[in-house]
């Protein structure tokens, strides 16, 4: 049985989908204004390692997951830099993809667009105005609070100070601040904008996410999943604007995962402890480490990053990855030991066992390293036959489709930024300007990045960066 802790209930919960055959999993994504960040990343990890899971289980699971790219943070990211407001969420939508590609998370069946469903939130829109939920002011909509008696349910906000028929324009905003939020916003000058049957402006951020998960989801869906910071407003908003609209319960298991920190303080760019994945890649960190790290703390409590944490998991990872490599390929005398089936299994139901409890990954990752603690004392001993060390692996490998870090097949994706590099240094030596070629390969060396030219073109690996 599997259990999962339900911000709605605030309680541990046995995990019943609607249907078993196919669970339905909607996590906000990105709102494309800048690269992610480190916490981002978390939230993306632990939503891989939920999904991974329960296809492990045996599960189908359709997975949807908005791009924001039309919100009040890209609008004025847009506005600063003098560009389409299209042209500046490109990049950040290219990167995105990117970076996830890095992390090695499975790909969500549907990546829908704010800016390519406004017809569709104009309808919900609409909907919610007819149903005497929303009302129109100076041009905008606002979803009317009070008209929800199940407001707050979710973020268990208290109510009580809230003055009625006031309302907040802006797309995030704190508890203090509750109040009629907006829908839709009437078109601004420097703001792009939509004609449409309720007016020209642009949707609010939390309508995106209501429209877009039900579309692909269904009026109500299993598994809705965020960080904490969405709970207030985001979530508790979109609960509202769906439940009015449909009259139906939105969304059985809210999960929520919990803030990164970095050396025990909120990461800031002001501070100059705001790592985006980049920045770390630009520093040489092996993306698998990265996610093996910040899989390894349980998603519903602070993870405080540092290097030194990074160190520690990188430890834990070689341990991994020398056990594997050992059983791969030293020599063994052919024959089996009949514990091993049964060491695999006692690891196999720890693992399971461990997750089953609302992501316990300590529980999981300990059956692991105590299985290798075991089969290292049989090795040492002589008691680990050929057969044996094949079932090892792929022992490993099987529990590795949930953790998915091990595999080393896959083709790390480069930032857009170094294959540039790389494809200066091409056009360099097509050019004959070998010096140019030989500083451009000096400083991806810098970088770690270490270029090989063969004869089927030029092939890279990671290597030490050398200065
Ligand atoms: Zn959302």
């Amino acid at each position: 049985m599997i259990q999962f802790y339900n911000t709605l209930s605030g309680k541990l919960e046995p995990f019943n989908p609607i249907t078993p055959v196919e669970i339905k999993l909607y996590t906000c994504g990105p709102t494309v204004y800048d690269y992610s960040h480190i916490g981002n990343c978390r939230a993306y990890i632990f939503e891989d390692l939920l999904k991974r899971f329960l296809i492990f289980k045996g599960y189908k699971v359709k997975h949807v997951m908005n791009i924001t790219d039309v919100d009040d943070k890209t609008i004025k990211g847009a506005n600063a830099e003098g560009i389409k407001l299209q042209e500046y969420t490109k990049k950040y939508i290219d990167t995105f993809f990117e970076d996830i590609n890095v992390l090695n998370i499975l790909k969500a069946d549907f990546y829908p667009r704010a800016t390519e469903h406004i017809q569709d939130m104009v309808k919900m829109i609409k909907g919610l105005l007819q149903k005497g939920y929303a009302y129109k002011k100076d041009g905008s909509v606002y979803f009317s609070i009070a008209k929800f008696p199940n407001y707050g349910q979710l973020s268990k906000i208290n109510l009580e100070e809230l003055k009625p028929g006031e309302r907040i324009e802006s797309d995030e905003y704190e508890k203090e601040n509750v109040n009629d939020f907006a829908l839709w916003k009437n078109k601004k000058e420097g703001e792009p904008f939509w004609e449409t049957e309720i007016g020209a402006g642009r949707p609010g951020w939390h309508i995106e996410c209501s429209v877009m998960s039900s579309k692909y989801l269904g009026q109500t869906f299993d598994i809705h999943c965020g960080g904490t910071d969405n709970i207030f407003p985001h979530h508790e908003n979109e609960i509202a604007q769906s439940e009015a609209y449909s009259g139906k319960k939105f969304v059985n298991y809210w999960i929520h995962c919990h803030h990164l920190i970095v050396d025990g303080e909120k990461m800031s760019k002001s501070k100059g402890n705001f790592f985006t994945l980049r920045d770390l890649l630009n520093k040489n960190v092996n993306p698998s480490i990265l996610r093996f790290l910040l899989l390894s703390t349980h998603y519903r409590k602070m993870l405080n990053f540092s290097f030194k944490a990074l160190e520690q998991a990188s430890a834990s990872f070689q341990r991994i990855k020398d056990f594997l490599y050992e059983l791969k390929n030293r020599s063994f005398e052919e024959g089996e030991n009949e514990e091993i089936p049964l060491l695999i299994e006692e690891m196999n139901q720890n693992f399971t066992g461990g997750l089953n409890d609302d992501l316990n990954i300590a529980v999981a990752l300990r059956a692991i390293f105590e299985m290798i603690r075991k089969v290292n004392i049989l090795i040492s001993q002589g008691k680990i036959y050929r057969e044996d060390a094949d079932k090892l692996v792929s022992s490993f490998n099987s529990l590795d489709e949930v953790l998915g870090v091990l595999h080393e097949e896959k083709e790390e994706m480069l930032p857009s930024e170094i294959l540039k590099i790389i494809e200066e240094r091409e056009k360099a030596r097509k050019e004959k300007n070998y010096k140019l070629a030989d500083q451009i390969r000096d400083e991806l060396l810098r970088k770690g990045i270490v270029l090989e030219d063969t004869k089927d073109g030029v092939r890279w690996k990671r290597g030490k960066a050398k200065s």
